[in-house]
């Protein structure tokens, strides 16, 4: 957590081991999240693919795709000469779309389906659904992967959000996701 009153230094380059943390750690809640629904639906298979293919295949899509396509083309980091931000997503959004409006960036937050929305709901969904099985099907392993992706959830909000990310992001003035979190 960020200690009361501490100021954290904002990057306009983000350090690479910045990137790879919340890559990594974003990727590795994906890819458990999608394994424990598989593994918890085994009884009933093609549930248990279509759940974690399907999970898999949005989390993905909203992160590494639609983010760089409706949410970064408004981001300071897209107008920053030579920034990177903490997930490198402005360099890629660079390559495949046109620079939008600052001021429409605060729209990643607003209305049920906005992008923030998508994005907690990849983080939370897998959670979710894999408690019927735990209830239906429990096994030892399931658990094990169930309390390996809480702990990426809560690692997330408590370290990766306040020091790896937002904390330090050149966007959080303006963003929604950091007022909610009290770090603009
Ligand atoms: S900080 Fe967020 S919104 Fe801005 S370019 Fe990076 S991923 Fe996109």
């Amino acid at each position: 957590m960020v200690a009361h009153g501490e100021r954290l230094r904002v990057y306009k380059i983000y350090p690479l081991r910045n990137v790879l943390v919340y890559n990594g750690t974003t990727i590795l809640h994906y890819a458990l999240g999608a394994f424990g629904l598989n593994l918890g639906y085994d009884r009933w298979p093609v549930l248990g693919w279509v759940l974690a293919l399907g999970y898999l295949v949005f989390a993905l899509a909203q992160m590494y795709v639609l983010m760089p396509l409706s949410v970064c083309p408004s981001c300071v980091y897209r107008r920053l000469e030579g920034a990177r931000c903490v997930s490198g997503l402005n360099l890629l959004s660079a390559k495949f779309a046109r620079q939008a409006d600052a001021k429409d960036f605060p729209n990643r937050g607003k209305g049920f389906l906005c992008h923030n929305h998508l994005y907690m709901a990849s983080l939370a969904a897998p959670l979710i659904l894999m408690l019927p099985a735990l209830i239906l099907a429990f096994s030892a392993p399931l658990l094990f992967v169930f309390l390996a992706v809480v702990g990426l959830f809560v690692f997330r909000v408590l370290v990766v959000f306040p020091r790896v990310a937002c904390g330090r992001c050149a966007a959080k003035g303006d963003c929604p996701n950091a007022k909610a979190m009290g770090l603009s």
